[in-house]
């Protein structure tokens, strides 16, 4: 047994065991403590641990502290940010043991402790998802506040038959509902993206001829705003294997960003090219653009809800994870590109042809 404690001790590639006199200077440097904190043996034998103490907790007396509840209580806690020799920082969890005799006189103290900046980085990435969730949520809320308020004065209307007439009530109400019903589907995808559960009902589609479909759906949007929408198509058909109403989505969601994010007068424009075995699909605009360090996070989930929100055109950050989570599942990729804020955007989807057969056919 005390051999194999004596190898654990030495071989330890986890556990920094540290141990020490009664005022907190090192007696023992033991296991991992040269691999974890960078120090050897010779270094720290006598001293005192404060030079592994960050500058803040050490301007707050916490490696005073720290002793003294250990002393008083038996234990303390000490899971912090702890730095190394060359002066990077890791994430340890760890304790600190007062150690006395049979007489219960303090002999010293004991510190095991492990680095676990790995699971920091993963709690820190959980509590902001956490955070924009919430955000989300807040979204959501004034979100159903304006069709919330519509609807009420259209049935207000229904009610005392002024105002308006029946037709513009049911009008109103239809488009509220339109949105509303929207709303509703980018909430369920949330919790589909990135799970099995997002399913594809694949068969044999004109992928040209739906494209043509979506984009005069959106004409009217983009006309409202006064835009120049182009749609470049080739002649004929391309067929593909897909989920047409998924794929509707797709580019539904990403010339609906393209419209809501270029200003009035501005240029949308929707594009198919034939690449080797793939159909690229491309929207672009010369709108809002994207700034550099905000585009690899731009396909997350809830990325961006607050600086849409700054340029006061609502959203929740959902439409993009959608758009990559649909484009992935059919072996595809989804890229995008922007000369920064105010530069314009640039999507590109590829989508595979699966079988031969499939592709341009006049
Ligand atoms: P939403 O538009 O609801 O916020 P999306 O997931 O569709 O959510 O888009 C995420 C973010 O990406 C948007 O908030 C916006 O900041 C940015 N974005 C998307 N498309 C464009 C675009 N065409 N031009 C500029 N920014 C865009």
């Amino acid at each position: 047994m005390p051999e194999l404690l004596d190898l654990l001790t030495r071989q330890s590639r986890d556990h920094a065991l540290i141990l020490m006199d009664p005022e907190g200077r090192v007696t023992a440097w033991l296991a991992a403590s040269e691999y974890v904190f960078g120090y050897t043996e010779d270094e720290m034998m006598g001293q005192p641990l404060d030079r592994m103490f960050t500058p803040e907790d050490l301007a707050r007396g916490l490696h005073v502290h720290e002793l003294a509840v250990a002393r008083g209580h038996g234990r303390a806690e000490d899971d912090r940010w702890q730095v190394r020799k060359d002066g990077t920082r890791i994430w340890a969890f760890g304790v600190l043991t007062a150690l006395r005799d049979e007489k219960g006189e303090l002999v010293g103290f004991g510190k095991v402790l492990r680095d676990r900046t790995d699971v920091k980085a993963q709690i820190e990435a959980l509590r902001q998802t956490g955070d924009r969730a919430k955000t989300v949520l807040s979204t959501v809320g004034h979100e159903l506040r304006n069709p919330l308020s519509a609807l009420s004065a259209a049935s207000e209307v229904l009610k005392l038959g002024a105002g308006m007439t029946l037709q513009q009530a049911g009008d109103l109400i239809q488009r509220q509902v339109v949105l509303l019903r929207r709303l509703a589907d980018d909430l369920m995808d949330v919790a589909r993206v990135g799970t099995a559960k997002l399913r594809l009902s694949i068969e044999s589609l004109d992928l040209l001829a739906l494209l043509r479909e979506v984009a005069e759906e959106l004409r009217p949007s983009s006309e409202t705003r006064e835009q120049q929408f182009k749609v470049i198509l080739p002649e004929g058909q391309v067929w593909i294997e897909g989920d047409p109403a998924r794929l509707r989505q797709v580019v539904n969601n990403l010339l609906t960003n393209a419209i809501k994010y270029t200003p009035t007068n501005g240029e949308i424009a929707l594009k198919m090219t034939v690449e080797g075995n793939e159909a690229v699909i491309r929207v672009q605009d010369n709108g809002a653009g994207i700034a550099p360090e905000e585009l690899p996070k731009i396909f997350e989930l809830f990325t961006q809800v607050e600086s849409s929100m700054e340029k006061s055109e609502g959203g929740l950050g959902i439409g993009l994870a959608v758009v990559k989570a649909i484009v992935t599942l059919h072996g595809g990729s989804v890229q995008v590109k922007s000369e920064g804020r105010g530069k314009g955007s640039d999507f590109a989807v590829r989508l595979p042809f699966t079988q031969s057969k499939h592709g341009l056919a006049n």
